[in-house]
């Protein structure tokens, strides 16, 4: 018999003694009304990069939708079996969300396996297909050049996101509700081992830290 991880069996009791006493009332209301979030995020699979966690968000407020390396491939209304398109109809033509934020992050598997030209891991390939998304990203960057390795996986991470911004945009539902002030697209980026965010200033072409100062408030004071 196959047996249930007893880390989730362990989470599951720690949210039934501290979260759900607390958000009991907020569950059954969003059974009874359904979700209405009003943010979409487009995020990684990545372990580390919980948007819940990093948004501090509860029930119903987000609508998460993950995949390897936080993209979105160009509208394509074909046959194929498109996950992330079919979130993105949902969140955007059902639940009417206001704002999609693309959720980036530093140290990405995905990004990286891309620039270090990885060897496929299974026949199908289906990683290296998926990351080729971020073609038009790798070419806005141009070649490393000068700069260190992690330098260009950065501006290749930030650049991808920027892009799937644009990508976003080839959807017509996605173009007409930003087109009526209904919807507002964003990208962010997460640092893993600072903790930092940053979101993206389409003025400035670059992306701007926020809460630096709470930050480094939070940073600074010992935790033991
Ligand atoms: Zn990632």
């Amino acid at each position: 018999m196959s047996e249930f991880p007893q880390r989730l069996i362990e989470g599951y009791g720690a949210f039934l003694s501290e979260r759900l006493p607390h958000e009991q009332s907020r569950y059954r209301a969003l059974a009874e009304h359904g979700q209405r979030p009003e943010v979409m995020v487009i995020g990684c699979c990545d372990s580390r990069c919980s948007p819940e966690l990093i948004f501090d968000a509860g029930p119903g407020e987000v609508f998460v939708s993950r995949n390897i390396a936080n993209l979105v491939p160009p509208y394509t209304p074909d046959s194929a079996q498109r996950s992330m398109s079919a979130a993105l109809e949902f969140a955007v033509q059902a639940l009417k969300v206001k704002h999609i934020v693309v959720l980036a992050h530093a140290q990405c598997g995905g990004i990286r396996a891309y620039a270090e030209e990885a060897e496929p891991l299974s026949p199908g390939d289906f990683i290296g297909n998926w990351m080729s998304i971020i073609e038009p990203a790798a070419k806005a960057v141009g070649p490393r050049g000068e700069r260190s390795f992690q330098e260009y996986v950065t501006a290749l991470e930030q650049t991808s996101a920027v892009k799937t911004l644009d990508n976003l945009m080839t959807f017509p539902y996605v173009r007409s509700r930003v087109a009526a002030g209904k919807l507002e697209l964003h990208a962010a980026y997460f640092g893993v081992a600072t903790g930092d965010l940053s979101i993206y200033d389409p003025a400035q072409k670059k992306f701007i830290r926020v809460a630096a100062e709470a930050h480094a408030k939070a940073f600074a004071e010992p935790r033991f």
